[in-house]
């Protein structure tokens, strides 16, 4: 299956989507991590990043189209792939479909995790990565709400969003998804 996780940060994101690539072995694609292994190699993408990634702000859609579109073609990704902080615009969004179709592997299931902005907040502030001090917090919210929320419009049209409520214990959250994994035609 080939999956989308969306959400603000702080919603619980990074817990349930490496509950779920384990629970279905699909490899986990996530653009930050990609990101932030290329800012810890010294690439030249990582370079590129880096001013980017601590002051909040987005990394220019180039950058990170390359990093996935290496990442796809690694054979692993063949089977599926769960995609984790990307599309975050709908620039990427659309790469992200030309890409999957030129290959005929489509989007499966979009998984939206919605929690409220306070909770948001609390979460991230209890986390403490450097990119989480209060300032950049806001500023990665602001940008979720601005660039990433009209993703929900794109992929509600195509029939393929699923919500899910993301307050509760961790497995509660997780039983959810399960659900709606289910319902778009389960583990393949
Ligand atoms: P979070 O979801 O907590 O913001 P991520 O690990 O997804 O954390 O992203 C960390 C940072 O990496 C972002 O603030 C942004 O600068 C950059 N980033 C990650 N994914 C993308 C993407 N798809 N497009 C642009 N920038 C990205």
């Amino acid at each position: 299956m080939r999956i989308i996780f969306l959400g603000p940060p702080g919603a619980g994101k990074g817990t349930q989507s490496a509950r779920l690539v384990k629970y279905l072995g699909i490899p986990h694609l996530s653009t930050g991590e990609l990101l932030r292994q290329a800012v810890r190699q010294h690439t030249q993408a990582g370079t590129l990043a880096e001013p980017y990634m601590s002051s909040g702000q987005l990394v220019p859609d180039e950058i990170v189209l390359k990093l996935v579109d290496e990442r796809l073609a690694s054979d692993d990704c063949l089977a599926g792939a769960m995609f984790d902080g990307f599309p975050r615009n709908l620039r990427q969004a659309e790469a992200l479909d030309r890409t999957l179709k030129a290959a005929g592997r489509p989007i499966d299931l979009v998984l939206e995790l919605k929690v409220d902005d306070a909770d948001v907040i609390k979460r991230l502030a209890d986390r403490g990565r450097s990119d989480d001090r209060p300032e950049v917090i806001a500023e990665r919210l602001r940008s979720y709400w601005n660039q990433t929320r009209p993703l929900l419009d794109y992929y509600r049209q195509k029939g393929i969003l699923h919500t899910i409520k993301g307050d509760g214990a961790p497995d509660e959250v997780f039983e959810r998804i399960k659900s709606a994994v289910a319902e778009a035609g389960g583990p393949q």
